[in-house]
């Protein structure tokens, strides 16, 4: 549907709402959304086992309930904050027992908002994401030539073909000062186990895969596209990477493009390490852990175990659950595109994790996702006892410990 007759159909729209009590189904909004692959949303009978489960019910009224209701009948109000608020956390699909496909149900009304050019108040960052994403492909809108400066002071060369792996970092660690940190660390740590990697630097761009979450499907396939030439010109054949977003789109999205290249998680790739004696934890870390599952690397990608193998051969760490671990991981709010968004204060996931990381006496909270850490780290300094709580990335702890 292009933007003219999307026009046309919300301002007839309107006019209906305004005469007529009973509204018959709207053929093109159900179309756009077939189209887009969000078509099991048919299947749904109310049954609000999904509404019971989101984490949006923890902190305020959601129902993705009623938004695929609305949907059946082509009402669904596109000004409305609501669509914008799934974190695809991949928490509902797995209790649904019809099968709708809530995720990419909600993807495609936001692919109608894209295109329609509408964004309520908390969403309009994302313009700005978006111009740094096509400008300098990165959302801080960072310059692309400054991609590779987290490596200062550190022997990572860039990748050049029969290089075993590529490193790619990912634009928090690459950017972000408080993200920069694991990049290092994970370099570090490649280095010592003697493993031989390179880097793409400049020639690197964002994966693209919460640009895509937030309806921007263009603007992906253009980023994916530039990230897949790039592999195939530098001859790259096994990926490591350090955000389970950057795995998920490499692994499940990216062959929509009909390629495949290996990808692995650094959580899998410490163990793969430490497994075949390349890496050595020769310190002690003495420490009361709890481990945070991120929704891309659990719940999308079922990688609930390496991570906590590692910890485990820590010595001196002891690693404790939290409630919500695992297929129930509580989501820290950063998915979706969410990361981008403005979600008030009393309605962050991250804060109630934090508790939940402080109720079992934890005094590291440790994850491997760099839109956890960054929530993570912006809830612990606005929270009351916060600073009792250390965030560490899995790579941040290795580190200290070889
Ligand atoms: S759990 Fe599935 S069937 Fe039940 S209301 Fe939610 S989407 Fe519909
Ligand atoms: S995917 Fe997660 S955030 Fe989105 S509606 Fe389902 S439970 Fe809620």
């Amino acid at each position: 549907m292009n933007q003219e007759t999307l026009k046309n159909h919300y301002g007839e729209r309107r006019e209906l709402q305004k005469t007529v009590e009973t509204v018959a189904p709207y053929k093109e909004i159900i179309d756009v959304i077939k189209e887009s692959g969000g078509e099991a949303f048919k299947l749904c009978y109310q049954c609000g086992l999904c509404d019971t489960v989101c984490p949006w019910n923890r902190v305020r009224a959601f129902s993705i309930r009623r938004i695929i209701r609305e949907a059946t009948f082509g009402l669904t109000e596109i000004e409305s904050e609501d669509i914008w608020r799934c974190t695809t956390c991949g928490r509902c699909p797995q209790e649904c027992p019809r099968g709708v496909e809530q995720i990419e149900l909600g993807v495609s009304l936001r692919r109608i908002a894209t295109e329609y050019g509408v964004f309520p108040a908390p969403v309009k960052p994302i313009r700005t994401i978006s111009a740094g994403l096509v400008a300098q492909g990165n959302p801080f809108g960072e310059e692309r030539n400054n991609r590779a400066q987290w490596t200062e002071g550190l022997s990572v060369q860039p990748f050049t073909e029969g290089m075993d792996i590529l490193y790619f970092p990912g634009c928090y660690p690459s950017y972000d000062p408080r993200l920069k940190k694991v990049a290092r660390a994970t370099a570090t740590i490649l280095t010592k186990a003697g493993v031989n990697f390179g880097i793409l630097g400049e020639k690197e761009s964002c994966c693209g895969e919460s640009i895509r979450k937030t309806g921007d499907e263009e603007l992906f396939k253009r980023l994916a596209k530039e990230n897949i030439r790039t592999f195939i010109d530098s001859g790259v054949k096994r990926i490591l990477v350090s955000s389970p977003h950057c795995y998920h789109t490499f692994k499940n999205e990216y062959p929509e493009f009909m390629v495949n290249f290996e990808v692995i998680h650094i959580s899998q790739y410490l163990f793969e390490l430490i497994d075949k004696g390349r890496l050595e934890l020769t310190k002690e870390y003495r420490k009361n852990i709890t481990y945070h599952d991120p929704c891309y690397l659990g719940r999308h990608n079922g990688i609930y175990d390496e991570p906590r193998e590692v910890l485990k051969k820590i010595p001196g760490l002891v690693l404790d659950e939290m409630p919500d671990s695992r297929e129930d991981s509580l989501c820290c709010g950063g998915g979706g595109g969410r990361i981008w968004m403005e979600t008030p204060k009393g309605e962050r996931f991250s804060d109630l994790r934090l508790e939940q990381a402080m109720g079992v006496g934890a005094e590291v909270l440790v994850t491997c996702c760099p839109y956890c850490i960054t929530n993570f780290e912006d809830s612990r300094i606005n929270m009351e006892g916060g600073e009792s709580l250390e965030i560490k990335d899995i790579t941040e702890i290795i580190q200290e410990v070889i």
